[in-house]
């Protein structure tokens, strides 16, 4: 079922008459579980017309690596591959997406597109709605609840959200049934770039090479799903109590296939809802409540990515003590190369730098201290982004804007005043040490970094 508030209308043209219908995919990256290509399906078999999938790569998305176009191309190769199983011709071109889909769009009778809620995806959108001379219609598809559904407006917090979403949440934790195409387009006129070579491709495209891929985790839709398999299986039961532990990395490392949308919320969401106990409850809130709070901030939010998006109270307290002597100051440099006194945060970057992925409890402790330990607080927001975005594999996504911003006071109360912070939420080794078992992160970290450096 595609509910009418995941459907708008991004500009008021008429169909033309067109050889095929095109499906535009950007934020969505797969053949299962979405919305905006079955509505295309369902298009093109209105307008008796086959249909046709693009994917305009660019070399020049912002902060993007080697990094992160493996783990994505990776994924676009099995959606390829899906696709055409399904009589879809899939065509990758190089060329900046918006020009490319409205290039693209000249044969089309109307053009579907996903949604993607950062300020670069909204503004494609925009252009392109603009200049097409057919129908764009976008169908969102990466959140399980309608971000204008649940909300109109910023939230304040989680906690305003989540009743909004919860009222809402059985009408879109629906299963999606595929539509049967009509008409094959699987002629030869369309033209794709090869996806077989994926570092060939890359360098082609000019890509920053200076952070490399990662060999532990591989891209699509695949192997995400043998991953969430896994973690129902093996972890799900105890994730509600141990999630937070470090040493132990229970969970379900979902964030990188969301983020490229290799995979789908909904589906994620339906397959944890087999199961039973407190874990399902602790996971959806993780998943649907906080993973949609994010993209409400980076819907309403202008300045999502930028220290002005903070509260006033919390940029109010932080100004009022960026004069405090700080007991360490380190550079970018220091902090990129996980050479700080505390041997918690050099585990948790290097994690980070390595594997491309850290630990979430300890993301909110590296962020925390990147605060303290910066000679202003408007200078560790900025750093702390650059970091998540260059080497986390889900960097560049709305979660990493919201959690950073958490750290500085965002979506999160005034608590007791204490120098460098003010009343922001302060985080320290001592208490992580007497939570955790951070010997054994450490070592879970070391042993990983070791185990991918040998293939
Ligand atoms: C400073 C900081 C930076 C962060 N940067 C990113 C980032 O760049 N990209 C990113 O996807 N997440 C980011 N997060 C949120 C969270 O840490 C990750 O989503 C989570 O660790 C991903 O691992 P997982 O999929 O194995 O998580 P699981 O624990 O298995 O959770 C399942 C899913 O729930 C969602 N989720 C879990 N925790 C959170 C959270 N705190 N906020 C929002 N959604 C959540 C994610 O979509 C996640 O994939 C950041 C958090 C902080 C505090």
């Amino acid at each position: 079922m595609i509910q009418s508030e995941r459907i708008q209308a991004l500009n008021s043209r008429e169909p033309q008459q067109g050889d095929y219908v095109l499906y535009w995919m950007q934020q969505s990256q797969r053949e299962e579980f979405n919305h905006a290509l079955e509505y295309a399906v369902r298009t093109a078999n209105e307008h008796e017309k086959p249909l046709v999938v693009f994917f305009g790569l660019t070399g020049t998305f912002p902060e993007a690596t080697e990094r992160h176009y493996t783990f994505m191309l990776e994924g676009l190769r099995e959606t390829a591959a899906a696709l055409r199983a399904r009589g879809i011709a899939f065509s990758v071109q190089r060329c900046s997406p918006e020009e490319g889909a409205v290039a693209m769009s000249r044969r089309a009778a109307a053009v579907v597109t996903d949604r993607g809620y950062l300020r670069i995806q909204r503004e494609w959108r925009e252009r392109a709605a603009a200049e097409m001379r057919c129908p764009l219609i976008q169908v969102e598809s990466d959140v399980v609840v309608p971000v204008d559904t649940a909300s109109w407006k910023e939230e304040y917090s989680a906690a305003t959200l989540r009743p909004k979403i919860g009222r809402l949440l059985h009408e879109y934790l629906v299963p999606l049934e595929r539509v049967s195409l009509k008409h094959n387009s699987l002629y030869p006129d369309i033209p794709s770039e090869p996806l077989d070579n994926i570092p060939a491709l890359i360098m082609a495209l000019g890509v920053s090479r200076d952070v490399i891929p990662v060999r532990w985790i591989q891209g699509g839709a695949a192997r995400a799903k043998e991953l969430l398999e896994t973690f129902c299986r093996e972890m799900l039961s105890r994730y509600n109590e141990l999630r937070n532990e470090p040493s132990l990395n229970l969970q379900s490392v979902m964030s990188p296939y969301l983020h490229f949308g290799q995979i789908s919320p909904l589906y994620v969401a339906l397959k944890i809802r087999e199961h039973s106990g407190g874990s399902v409850d602790a996971y959806i809130e993780e998943l649907v409540v906080r993973r949609e709070l994010s993209m409400n901030l980076v819907r309403y939010n202008e300045n999502y990515d930028r220290f002005t998006s903070l509260p006033e109270w919390a940029k109010r307290t932080l100004g009022d003590h960026g004069y405090d002597s700080r007991e360490y100051i380190y550079t970018l440099e220091e902090l990129e190369q996980g050479g700080t006194h505390d041997p918690c945060w050099n585990a948790a970057q290097r994690e980070m730098v390595f594997l491309g992925k850290m630990h979430g409890y300890m993301r909110m402790y590296w962020s925390k201290k990147i605060l303290e330990w910066s000679p202003s607080p408007e200078e560790a927001f900025e750093r702390a982004l650059y970091l998540n975005n260059k080497y986390e594999l889900d960097g560049r996504d709305p979660n990493g804007y919201a959690g950073i911003a958490w750290c500085f006071g965002k979506h999160d109360r005034a608590w007791k005043e204490r120098p460098v912070f003010g009343k922001v939420r302060y985080m320290n080794e001592a208490g992580l040490r007497r939570k955790f078992d951070m010997e054994g992160y450490i070592r879970r970290v070391e042993d990983a970094i070791e185990k991918e450096r040998r293939g």
